[in-house]
C-alpha cells in the first residue's frame, strides 16, 4: 500500500515531491512509512528550532517561511512557548500515524485514504482566506487529512520557491520537472535555514529556477503552472501563471544556438534594475525569466513585447550583431511557441525603402515608430509608402495590399507579426546604414557578453557562485 499520492492539489502536490526528496525516494509513491517517520522527525526538528529562534538569527528566516504559511498555527503563534520541549508534543501529534481504531474514518481531503485525523484549517496554507482552493462543507468539524498528506502539507515549504513572505509551487506535465524544481528547493531551503535569506543571491526569481528545471529535466512539449501565494491574515493573495507547452523546444532552441544566447542574455542585460547606488536590485535574468510565464488575468508582460520595448527604444543604442541577436529571439520565440510561419520579408522591404528615399529619414522612422503596433496606423502608412513609391517610379516590385493585409486586420497574432515586422525593418534599416545609429563595441562589454554567451542561457546562479553573492549582500549590509 503507498503511504503518499502525489494527488492535483498543487500545494499537496509540492509537498508530496519535496517529501520524496527528502527521503531520498525517485517519486511520492516509493516512499514508505518508514520514510514518513524519517520525514516527520526531520519537519519537527526544524519547526522547533525556527520556533525557538531568536529574532535575528538565520533560523529564525525560516520561522518567517512557515508564518507566511501557517500563520494561525501552534509552532507559528505568538503565544507559543519558549522551551521546545514544551512545543514538542503537539508539533509531534500534527504528524503522527494515523490510529485505526482512533474513531470515525473519512476518505483523506487530499488523497481520499480514509482517516480519522481531522485538521483545522489553520494547519492547512491558503485554506481559510478568500482566495482559498477548498471551503469546509458545513456542519464538517474540519478536514480529514492522512498521515502521508499531513507530512506532505507541512513539507510543502520545502518543495517550494519561498520568500520570507510568500511561497510559489509548479505543476508540471512531467514529473521530472516536478521533480528537480522540488530538488532545487529542498536545497535551497536547507540554505536558507543554515545561512537565512541574507546569504542567498539577491533577485533570483522561481521563474529562472523553473526554467532550469525544464532545460534539465524534459524534452518535448510540456505546460507548466506556477501558483504563488501568500496566506497573509491581513491580505492573503494567490497569482497563477503559466508556460505554453512548447516553451521548453524554445529553451532546447536558445540553448543550442550561440546567435539565440546573445539575444537571450542581451535582452536579460537590458532587464537588470539597478537601485540609486548604482546596484543590481533585480537580476535581469530572472525577469527574461518572467516574460515566459503569462498571468492567469492577462496582466503580464509576454517576451515578445518586451523584445519590441528594447529594439524600438529611441535612445538605446545596439550594434548590428547585437540587434541581429535580439531579433532572431523574437523570431524564434514567435515560431516556436505560437507556432507562427510568417514571411515579413516584402513588406519590411516596403518600409525600409519608403523611410530610406525620404528627405528626412529619421523623421519617416519616428512616424513609423508611433504607428508600429496599431492596426489602423500601420494601415495607412503602408498605404501611403506603397503610393509614394509607385509615384517615385521604384524599379522593383513592391509589396501590395494582399501582403499587408494579415498584419493589419483584426485577427490573431496580428499584433506579434507588427512586432516582428518592426523587428525586422529596423534590423534592415541598421544593416543598411540608414538611421538607426550602432554603437561602437567596446571590448570590455563584449567580453563580458561572449562570457554570458559561452554558458548555459537559463543557468540558475550556480551553488559554487552563493558565497560571492553572500560577501555582496553583507557589502550592503
Ligand atoms: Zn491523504
Amino acid at each position: 500500500m503507498t503511504s503518499l499520492v502525489a494527488t492535483g492539489h498543487p500545494l499537496q502536490r509540492a509537498g508530496a515531491w519535496a517529501t520524496a526528496v527528502i527521503a531520498e525516494r525517485e517519486d511520492p509513491s516509493r516512499v514508505s512509512v518508514a520514510d514518513l517517520d524519517t520525514v516527520a522527525s526531520i519537519l519537527a526538528a526544524d519547526v522547533l528550532a525556527a520556533a525557538a529562534a531568536p529574532k535575528d538569527t538565520s533560523r529564525y528566516d525560516w520561522w518567517k517561511v512557515l508564518f507566511a504559511l501557517y500563520p494561525n498555527s501552534k509552532a507559528t503563534h505568538s503565544k507559543r512557548p519558549s522551551d521546545p520541549d514544551v512545543l514538542r508534543p503537539e508539533i509531534e501529534r500534527l504528524f503522527a500515524p494515523d490510529l485505526s481504531d482512533a474513531g470515525m474514518m473519512r476518505p483523506c481531503t487530499f488523497c481520499t485514504v480514509g482517516t480519522a485525523v481531522v485538521w483545522a484549517k489553520s494547519n492547512l496554507p491558503l485554506f481559510d482566506t478568500s482566495k482559498a482552493l477548498n471551503t469546509l462543507p458545513p456542519g464538517v468539524p474540519g478536514w480529514p487529512v492522512c498521515r502521508g498528506c499531513r507530512i506532505a502539507m507541512w513539507a510543502l515549504p520545502y518543495g517550494a520557491w519561498v520568500t520570507a513572505g510568500s511561497a510559489t509551487v509548479l505543476s508540471c506535465e512531467k514529473d521530472a520537472a516536478e521533480r528537480e524544481f522540488a530538488r532545487r528547493n529542498v536545497w535551497r531551503a536547507r540554505r536558507v535555514m543554515q545561512a537565512g535569506f541574507t546569504g542567498m543571491p539577491a533577485g533570483t526569481r522561481p521563474e529562472l529556477v523553473v526554467l532550469t528545471a525544464l532545460r534539465d529535466a524534459t524534452d518535448g512539449l510540456c505546460a507548466t503552472t506556477l501558483w504563488s501565494f501568500k496566506n497573509d491574515n491581513q491580505d492573503p493573495w494567490l497569482r497563477v501563471t503559466r508556460t505554453r507547452r512548447a516553451v521548453p523546444a524554445f529553451l532546447a532552441a536558445v540553448d543550442g544556438n550561440a546567435p539565440l544566447r546573445r539575444g537571450w542574455q542581451l535582452l536579460s542585460l537590458a532587464l537588470n534594475r539597478y537601485d540609486s547606488q548604482g546596484r543590481i536590485a533585480a537580476s535581469g535574468s530572472g525577469e527574461a525569466a518572467r516574460l515566459l510565464f503569462e498571468a492567469e488575468d492577462g496582466r503580464s508582460r509576454p517576451l515578445l513585447g518586451q523584445l519590441h520595448r528594447v529594439l524600438a527604444d529611441a535612445d538605446g543604442a545596439w550594434s548590428v550583431t547585437d540587434r541581429e541577436a535580439l531579433v532572431r529571439l523574437a523570431f524564434t520565440y514567435a515560431e516556436e511557441v505560437f507556432g507562427m510561419e510568417t514571411d515579413l520579408e516584402p513588406v519590411a522591404t516596403l518600409i525600409a525603402e519608403w523611410i530610406a528615399r525620404g528627405t528626412s529619414p529619421r523623421g519617416r522612422l519616428a512616424e513609423y515608430r508611433k504607428a508600429a503596433l496599431s492596426d489602423y496606423q500601420l494601415g495607412s502608412l503602408l498605404v501611403q509608402a506603397y503610393t509614394r513609391l509607385q509615384l517615385d517610379g521604384n524599379k522593383t516590385p513592391l509589396a501590395g495590399p494582399e501582403l499587408w493585409k494579415p498584419l493589419i486586420r483584426r485577427q490573431p497574432r496580428a499584433w506579434e507579426q507588427r512586432m516582428l515586422l518592426f523587428a525586422r525593418v529596423s534590423v534592415m534599416l541598421q544593416q543598411r546604414g540608414v538611421v538607426v545609429g550602432g554603437k561602437e563595441t567596446d571590448p570590455e562589454q563584449e567580453r563580458k557578453i561572449q562570457e554570458l554567451v559561452d554558458r548555459p542561457a537559463f543557468a540558475e546562479v550556480r551553488d559554487d557562485e552563493y558565497d560571492g553573492y553572500h560577501d555582496y549582500e553583507m557589502e550592503q549590509a
